[in-house]
């Protein structure tokens, strides 16, 4: 029977319970549910391209209103001038950025917001500051309901003009931002909010979807290693459960190596990982220019730790430098423009590469999570080639 889990205590809970982490031992919860009774042919001639292709996947029987804007069903491109100059014969880009608001957060939110109508509720809300942030609004917008957005004070002005584009109420908060995650499902809970946040057991489900695509996409021949960035590590979680359900219904051969990706400058799990340690370490005075996956206590950060261990995973960081870098070379030899939190996987590989983790002929997917123009801020770092001239000049200067 489908129900919510903790994966650490090994406790049941019921699914439409109002529950997103464990009460016994505060562990996120996760959804389990009878996997369909399907194959690989019948997968294949799906005809819907959005994530609701996988439908009998998601935990969503009955009645449910699909709140949806056609996420999901993003390319994986193969990576022609980037590999070659980092010495991979075989590195796959899945461009998330073309997800509706630009972001991975929208295959979460839409499969998020259907089950909070499905339950019942006509507001939901998030903490973030950007991806997710925008995603929830805009889903919200949708499906024509209130939405609640708590952001951390001297959240940057771009940011938020684009969150307050699909009028949500947004609550600046004064405090500890890693705090407002758990106060956020108290609150939630006393005012009928349901809080869609990073690794909510639902907006799982939506992410997970990411990996069902790209073993389609490789014929269900799956690749060597995935890079993704992890910030609260609902995400590393989602692609590693979409890769074991589809393990689990014998359509893949193994679940790959999965590379979890932090910014040096807060690296909870990163560190933790590389001390063998079984739970993480709050990081005191964050800074990193990957604000979206700056996150100092990850709620998600021990599962990530045990997954990362059990399935034969790392969890690596990388400088803001090496990410800066990352992210030129993406739009310089590839045309993506993702932002600098997403960059950290493409940096990651290029690390990984030069320490000769990886040989070259591995196959690679690095994770796109998000569209550069979701974080502006990073405009600065790049010169414009850019020369002044009159119009008798253009003959002489176009050359
Ligand atoms: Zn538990």
């Amino acid at each position: 029977m489908n129900h919510l889990y903790c994966s650490l205590c090994r406790k049941k809970y019921g699914l439409k319970e109002i529950l997103f982490r464990c009460p016994k031992c505060n562990e996120p919860l996760e959804v389990v549910c009878e996997l369909p009774k399907t194959n690989k042919d019948d997968l294949t001639r799906r005809r819907e391209n959005s994530l609701w292709r996988y439908k009998d996947f998601f935990p969503l029987k009955g009645k449910i209103k699909k709140i949806s804007l056609n996420e999901g069903g993003t390319p994986l491109i193969k990576s022609f001038n980037l590999g070659r100059k980092i010495g991979l014969r075989s590195l796959y880009l899945k461009n998330e950025i073309l997800n509706p608001t630009g972001s991975f957060k929208d295959r979460g939110t839409s499969i998020g917001i259907s089950w909070a109508l499905h339950l019942g509720f006509d507001k939901v809300g998030t903490v973030s500051t950007g991806n997710m942030a925008v995603s929830v609004g805009a889903y919200a917008a949708r499906a024509g309901i209130k939405s609640f957005i708590l952001v951390s004070v001297g959240i940057p002005k771009n940011k938020l003009g684009h969150i307050s584009t699909f009028n949500p109420l947004i609550l600046e908060v004064e405090g500890d931002y890693g705090q407002l995650y758990y106060e956020s499902l108290k609150i939630g809970k006393k005012k009928g909010i349901y809080f869609i946040n990073s690794d909510n057991p639902f907006r799982v489900e939506g992410q997970k979807t990411v990996a069902f695509e790209i073993c389609e996409k490789f014929s269900f021949d799956v690749p060597d290693f995935v890079f993704i960035p992890v910030s609260a590590g609902g995400n590393f979680f989602a692609i590693y459960k979409g890769f074991k359900e589809f393990y689990n219904l014998g359509f893949i051969p193994k679940i790959p190596e999965l590379i979890g990706v932090q910014a040096e400058g807060c690296s909870p799990i990163a560190n933790a990982f590389k001390k063998g340690k079984k739970s993480i370490e709050r990081v005191k005075n964050s800074q990193t220019i990957a604000h979206a996956i700056a996150n100092p206590f990850p709620p998600s950060g021990n599962r990530v730790l045990r997954i990362a261990r059990e399935n034969k995973g790392k969890i690596v960081s990388v400088s803001d430098k090496e990410i800066l870098n990352a992210q030129k070379l993406l739009s310089k030899y590839e045309g993506i423009f993702c932002q600098p939190a997403s960059a950290t996987s493409i940096a990651s590989v290029i690390k990984l590469k030069k320490e000769g983790y990886l040989k070259g002929g591995e196959v690679i997917v690095s994770i796109l999570t998000g569209n550069g123009l979701n974080d502006p801020s990073v405009f600065e770092y790049y010169k414009p080639n850019l020369k002044k001239a009159n119009l008798n000049e253009l003959d002489s200067l176009l050359n």
